[in-house]
């Protein structure tokens, strides 16, 4: 290493590398830390005997011809070489009282719905309108960061954004708030609220049906998601970014308020003008910077602060032959039981896996590069919290127990969806959210970095830091979770890398020439 760098990046998740392209495309000296071995945080495949398992990113949205992820690559100079394929049906929902398939053809989504509660019919037809007219109303308009437009570009957006009423509408509001001006029946309120937790933005819940009703919901074909990081890497390279694996930031260098590059284990320095943070978002600050340097009214905020629910997971690999069993690869959610009361809280005394929501993903039904010939690959995933796994602020001593034991039962209610399923695997293994957390560093196995209630989800939200030349980027700042909004993420913290820089190289020149 031994050079100043213009942009030192922490952490090769798809946020890190999206802003590490874009940089390293417009000529800037880019390093990007990596802790792990490879790059992509969440959105990697791991193998076990022949079987190959994404941890977490399996669905993409935004990738159709249409869809935001298309400018995106354009910008980060990426070809469209990923082969992204609709999934559709988006997936079909098993529960005890019925069956039902959410899919591109979002009307007759609209019957089924009716039809099995005729006594909300015209509750429905309103809800679903009002996201159709949304959905309609925010075609082209792009999740740009308010930091990085003119003034003229921020007045246009703000034109648009003023005549789309269902946005000023729900803005700020709960997914209970307006699910229960709509309907009166919980199952029907249960359903839609589609696994969110009290207090998440209606938004959320919403989110779903939008994506049938603009056919967004996309997979890799073949490799899986870990064609995503990789296509990412080689071009970040070809464009001559750096990137150093199994290499931990430890803490960030400040000087005089400005970050002035990084302090990676064992104690090198690594010099540069800016540093952006693809990490933990509680981490970067309580402990790559720490509290003293930063404004207590910062940090209060910051503890106020709720992560995102993790996930407990379990991988199998079946010689079951799902395909003649009646799946298609569909994404299914299975809800075992459905309480009247969809926004209980699911804390860790009252957890109840039988009370919550499983999605069942078949992926080598789709692609069967995935497994071993005539065999497939089954993950079941299930909100779980933490605390179940840790004795205070330490690993449970029962850590291994609970975590056979959650994994049993998961595999014991998939039966009921999957019949035999116990007497056909192959191989087993699962992560728990402490394995989520020990593999990327996010805090807790956070899913989508911070917890944005419906008030956080209205806020707008800063990429900047309080101290200088320090950018976030990825699913701890705005726009928020998921692939497409940490692209986004990672170009727009490039863009103020690059403002900055401008304003670094016209002062530079004027000092030239004066
Ligand atoms: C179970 C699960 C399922 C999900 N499913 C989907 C899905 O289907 N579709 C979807 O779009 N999204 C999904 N998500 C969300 C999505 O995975 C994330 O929002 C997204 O991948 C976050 O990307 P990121 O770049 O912000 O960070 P991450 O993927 O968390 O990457 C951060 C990187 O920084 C590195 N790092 C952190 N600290 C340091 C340090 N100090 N030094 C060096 N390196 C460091 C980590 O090792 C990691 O590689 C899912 C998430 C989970 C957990």
């Amino acid at each position: 290493m031994g050079t100043t760098y213009d942009a030192v990046i922490i952490g090769a998740g798809i946020g890190g590398l999206s802003c590490g392209t874009l940089l390293a495309k417009e000529g800037l000296r880019v390093l990007i830390c990596e802790q792990a071995l490879k790059p992509g945080g969440y959105c990697v495949n791991f193998m076990r005997n022949g079987f190959t398992f994404a941890p977490a990113v399996h669905y993409l949205n935004e990738f159709g011809p249409d869809g935001q992820m298309h400018e995106a690559f354009q910008i980060l100079g990426l070809p469209p070489e990923i082969e992204f394929c609709p999934q559709d049906p988006q997936r079909r929902i098993i529960t005890p009282h019925f069956h039902l398939t959410l899919s591109t053809d979002i009307d007759r989504f609209e019957g089924d719905l009716i039809r099995l509660f005729p006594k909300e019919e015209l509750s429905i037809h309103a809800y679903i309108g009002e996201w159709k007219r949304l959905v309609k109303s925010i075609e082209g308009l792009p999740l740009k960061s308010l930091e990085v437009i003119s003034l003229k570009e921020r007045f246009q957006l703000l034109h648009k954004v003023i005549k789309v009423p269902q946005l000023l509408r729900y803005r700020g509001k709960t997914g209970q708030e307006v699910l229960d001006s709509f309907f009166k029946d919980p199952l029907l309120k249960y359903l839609l609220s589609f696994g969110a937790r009290k207090g998440s933005s209606i938004l959320h819940c919403a989110s779903p049906i939008m994506w049938a009703i603009k056919g967004n919901v996309y997979y890799i074909k073949d490799k899986g998601v870990e064609a995503l990081p990789q296509l990412f890497l080689r071009y970040y390279k070809a464009y001559g970014g750096e990137i150093s694996f199994n290499t931990l930031v430890k803490k960030i260098v400040i000087e005089k308020g400005k970050a002035r590059g990084v302090q990676i284990e064992g104690g090198e320095e690594i010099q540069s003008r800016y540093v952006i943070s693809n990490g933990d978002g509680h981490a970067t600050f309580h402990d790559l910077i720490g509290k003293h340097l930063l404004p207590d009214r910062f940090i209060r905020k910051l503890q106020k602060k709720e992560v995102s629910a993790p996930i407990f997971t379990v991988y199998l690999g079946v010689d079951l032959d799902l395909t003649q069993m009646g799946f298609d690869g569909a994404l299914v959610h299975y809800y075992p039981a459905m309480s009247k009361n969809p926004w209980e809280e699911k804390n860790v005394e009252g957890f109840d896996i039988e009370k919550g929501k499983m999605a069942i993903r078949m992926d080598s039904i789709k692609n069967p590069m995935l497994a071993p010939m005539g065999t497939h690959t089954v993950a079941i995933a299930a909100f779980a919290p933490y605390e179940l796994f840790t004795d205070g602020a330490n690993i449970n001593p029962h850590y291994t127990e609970i975590k056979e034991e959650m994994a049993q039962k998961i595999i014991g209610i998939t039966e009921r969806v999957i019949p035999g399923l116990s007497s056909h695997i192959m191989v087993r293994d699962a992560s728990t959210p402490l394995t989520y957390e020990r593999e990327t560093l996010n805090m807790h196995g956070a899913t989508m970095g911070w917890y944005l209630s419906a008030q956080e989800f209205s806020r707008i939200r800063s990429q900047k830091t309080p101290i200088a030349n320090l950018y976030q980027a990825g699913h701890w700042t705005f726009p928020g979770g998921g692939i497409p909004m940490v692209i986004i993420s990672g170009i727009n913290a490039a863009k103020l890398v690059l403002k900055g820089m401008k304003k670094f190289t016209t002062q530079s020149c004027m000092g030239n020439m004066f």
